[in-house]
């Protein structure tokens, strides 16, 4: 920190406020359209705008882009709002594009008196038809030059309702033969009857995004503008609207960066929302989504989200980011922040045929070996645990460090043991594992120095509680779903991307975790618990693996 080079972003606004620009002035927005949960790619533009703010002593400004009621829904608005507060930002203002329709309105009648702006009938087909190529000049459409009192009569008509939906539009008048298509006369309203989300049916016609982003910014008196790349193509067209707009010296200015795109997931809030309406998740929340509240719902914590986010950076070029890097961030943070505990997901019994029973032990386990102000908890230690079925194996090759006949491990937190054999069924599935304890073995006891070469975790039999364990992997088998062609969204899905365990068995300082706190079951992974826990039915989600496959 501190030490780390400025990122370009922070480089133009250190210029701007050098240059005296805005009389030092800096104002960000995070701008998304209600339409969709917000995913981490959000987060990554969520980053800059309110880091930018926080940064250089300014505001950010949480701004709803909703100029287009058919997709937006209160729903969003209100998540969108948690997720961003999750994520530790505050935001100075809240703002609404449909607050400014009648501004934008306005300025659209402006501009046809002006003679920058006309309705056009034709079809959406014959308008694209018409655009031409980036070296071909477009058509003229033959409603180019109609009077402006016409169009103003027509778009006045179409806003009162007179007119269907895709029947006319108000293009802007610019050049034909422009090199950048987004100046062949871009549409700048379309009529839409669908009742909005806040302002009902007020309205029949709305702005399309580039008539309705640079003038909100201006509006509000954004003094830097951060989105995508893909906008770097629209903002000549950005500019030119806040030319014909502004009276002052004061404009707002647009700056991209590289989105974030992440292996074995998608960002596109459509496919997300079709992946929750088609049934293919649990809903926006699934821990498998690269949703804020689906990570958050999986043990995600936000600092390791902003972390993540840090590591990779901003830049002007668009690549695709191994997902193991942000398992590795989280892994990083839960390592600071997870309490340790016993949990056997996969249990056999394990009978210490030498300690007597009834006989009830509180052992002393260590809740985080780094952070010893975490301090520690006790865990019952009786004649019957569980550990796991992997843990044990009758004929072990020579590096099986774990429980086989005649060998010694550390049961964790508590006796060295040593394995004396196993029960089987008819079908050869173990059913019981034998050890004899060695009662001097404990922490601080004579022999507890003893040289063991494993250690392995386990539960009481009669102290443990039930649970169920949701283990989760990535949600698509290929490396980079979004450019796969040939196959539906449900063919996609990795088939193991959720394994539940119903059988598991957890230490019982777990019987009252709250809903999201982090844990780490040891030597397994990082858990959380689950908003379907309940006490006496435990559920834990696998926030991550212990096994990092990130290489540094
Ligand atoms: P989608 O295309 O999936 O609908 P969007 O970009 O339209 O997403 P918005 O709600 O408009 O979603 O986005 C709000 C802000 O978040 C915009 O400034 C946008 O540039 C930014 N953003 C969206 N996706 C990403 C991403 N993957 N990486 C970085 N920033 C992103
Ligand atoms: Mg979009
Ligand atoms: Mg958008």
């Amino acid at each position: 920190e501190g030490k780390k080079s400025l990122n370009f972003i922070e480089q133009i606004v250190e210029t701007d406020l050098a240059e005296g620009k805005n009389d030092g002035r800096i104002q960000t927005r995070f701008p998304p359209e209600p339409n969709g949960y917000l995913h981490i790619g959000h987060a990554k533009a969520i980053c800059i705008d309110f880091g930018i703010a926080q940064r250089y002593g300014g505001v950010c400004n949480l701004r709803f882009d909703d100029t287009n009621p058919v997709k937006e829904d209160v729903e969003y608005v209100d998540a969108i709002r948690e997720d961003i507060e999750w994520l530790g930002f505050k935001w100075g203002n809240v703002y609404y594009a449909s607050d400014y329709f009648q501004k934008l309105y306005d300025f659209a009648e402006r501009l046809i008196l002006e003679g920058h702006a006309y309705v056009d009938e034709q079809t959406a087909e014959q308008i694209a038809a018409q655009k031409g190529t980036p070296t071909v000049p477009g058509v003229a459409s033959p409603y180019r030059d109609r009077p402006a009192e016409e169009s103003l009569d027509l778009f006045r008509r179409m806003n009162a309702g007179e007119f269907e939906e895709g029947a006319m539009i108000l293009r802007a008048k610019i050049d034909m033969a422009s090199s950048n298509m987004h100046f062949r006369d871009p549409i700048i309203y379309r009529i839409i009857k669908h009742a909005h989300h806040r302002t009902g049916h007020d309205w029949n016609v709305y702005p399309m995004y580039d008539f309705a982003h640079g003038q909100s910014d201006y509006f509000e008196g954004v003094t830097h503008s951060i989105c995508t790349l893909e906008f770097e193509v629209h903002r000549p067209l950005y500019n030119y609207f806040i030319e014909l707009l502004r009276k002052d010296n004061y404009a707002p200015r647009q700056i991209e960066f590289n989105r974030l795109n992440l292996t074995y997931t998608m960002m596109s809030k459509r496919k997300l929302l079709q992946l929750v309406k088609d049934g293919l998740v649990a809903g926006w929340d699934d821990p498998r989504m690269p949703t804020i509240c689906g990570y958050r719902r999986r043990g995600y914590t936000p600092e390791s989200i902003r972390s993540f986010i840090d590591k990779i950076g901003y830049t002007k070029y668009d690549g695709i980011i191994d997902v193991a890097l942000l398992e590795h961030a989280v892994r990083e943070d839960l390592n600071k922040r997870a309490t340790r505990v016993s949990g056997v997901i996969d249990p056999v019994k394990l009978v210490i045929t030498n300690y007597p029973e009834g006989k009830v032990e509180q052992m002393t386990a260590v809740n985080n070996p780094e952070d010893e102000s975490a301090g520690t908890h006790t865990i019952p230690f009786a004649r019957e645990l569980y550990i796991e079925r992997e843990d044990f194996m009758e004929d072990a090759p020579k590096k099986y460090f774990r429980m086989t006949p005649g060998q010694e491990v550390r049961l964790k937190s508590s006796y060295i043991v040593r394995c004396t054999g196993c029960k089987k069924d008819e079908q050869g599935v173990v059913t019981e594992v034998y050890a004899e304890y060695d009662p001097m073995t404990l922490s601080g006891m004579p022999e507890s120095n003893r040289k063991v070469k494993g250690t392995i975790h386990w539960v009481s039999a009669e102290h443990s509680l039930s649970a169920e364990v949701r283990l989760y992997d990535r949600l698509f088998t290929d490396e980079n779903p979004s450019d796969v062609k040939d196959k539906t969204l449900e063919e996609m899905i990795n088939p193991d991307s959720l394994k539940v365990l119903t059988h598991c068995r957890v230490e019982p300082f777990l019987a009252d975790a709250a809903v999201g706190a982090h844990f780490q079951f040891q030597r397994i992974g990082y858990f959380t618990v689950d908003r379907d826990s309940r006490s006496g039915a435990l559920v834990f989600n696998r926030t991550v693996s212990l096994k990092d496959s990130w290489q540094k």
